[in-house]
């Protein structure tokens, strides 16, 4: 394997101590993210998912241990300019992110801020608006889009920078189910089809089992890193720290608890139905 462009050393993090220690907001994060992969990031309210995003484009910088983008220490200032451009970040709320009244204009901003030339400008900007699905809707004012749609639009404002990590810190929070599965569908296709790697922040399990990695944090550590498939199988440690796993996860494992010989494996809809028929098949009632 390569230099992972993402990686913490015994991260440790406490919000402001002026008015007294602190609790401990990361305890000891250890991560290496490999360029390329898709990576979730799933944890309880307040388990610190937020704060680690943070680190991973020095917005903040570690309490103690070390925070390195494509090799690059956060905590080193002349680095700042080449770590933004390396790790773009998006955040839940779009109407945070947009700032322009043209959606077009929105998307050329950071660029045109970068000092990127003009006829370079306009065609990061046509493939950003592309790649997510938004390019008809160029000339539109982001005011009259949909939450899921505004969101899309953010995201192309991030990749006109072409970053080579892109860190979605629960982008879906604040969006219906047409929204997030839109959002959803753009940060697969981002990661599949341009190789940008992707974090993403989230609590929806059904989003976390998408990715290729799944890392699950209660308490500023990380308790579980795995496949998602293999993740969920550790329903008992999941539950233990206040998360759910997806319904066929948890069907299965009720299964199982009677006393029913099924495998945990399944984790889409279809495998599950495939798990149950075999069982029906082979005379098991459940
Ligand atoms: P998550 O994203 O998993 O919900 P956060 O990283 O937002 O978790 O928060 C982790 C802990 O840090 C929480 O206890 C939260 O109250 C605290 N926290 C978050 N932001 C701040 C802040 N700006 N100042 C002080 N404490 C904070």
């Amino acid at each position: 394997m390569g230099q992972a462009i993402l990686e913490t050393k015994d991260l440790r993090f406490r919000y402001d101590e002026e008015e007294g220690p602190s609790p401990v907001v990361l305890d000891g994060v250890d991560l290496q993210i490999q360029a390329g992969t898709f990576v979730a990031v799933l944890g309880h309210n307040g388990s610190g998912k937020s704060t680690l995003a943070k680190h991973m484009n020095a917005i903040l910088l570690p309490t103690g241990g070390k925070v390195y983008v494509d090799g690059m220490d956060t905590a080193d200032e002349e680095k700042l300019m080449d770590i933004r451009r390396t790790v773009g970040m998006v955040f839940q709320n779009p109407d945070n992110q947009i700032v322009a009244n043209v959606v077009e204009e929105d998307v050329a901003f950071a660029p045109e801020n970068l000092g990127v030339p003009p006829e370079e400008i306009r065609r990061r900007v046509d493939d950003a608006l592309k790649a997510v699905g938004m390019y008809e809707y160029r000339e539109y004012a982001p005011h009259l889009l949909s939450g899921g749609q505004k969101q899309r639009v953010a995201i192309a404002g991030v990749i006109a920078m072409q970053p080579r990590c892109i860190v979605l810190d629960e982008p879906t929070a604040m969006l219906d189910p047409i929204g997030r599965s839109e959002v959803l569908k753009t940060i697969k296709e981002l990661n599949r089809t341009s190789g940008v790697t992707v974090v993403l922040i989230t609590h929806h399990m059904d989003e976390a089992a998408q990715a290729d990695r799944l890392v699950v944090m209660s308490k500023g550590k990380v308790i579980a890193d795995g496949a998602p498939r293999e993740v969920f199988k550790q329903v008992e440690a999941l539950k233990e720290v206040g998360l759910t796993v997806p319904e066929t996860t948890e069907l299965l494992w009720e299964l199982r608890k009677a006393g029913v010989d099924v495998s945990l494996d399944a984790l889409s809809d279809e495998e599950c139905a495939q798990e149950l028929y075999q069982l029906l098949n082979q005379g098991v009632t459940p």
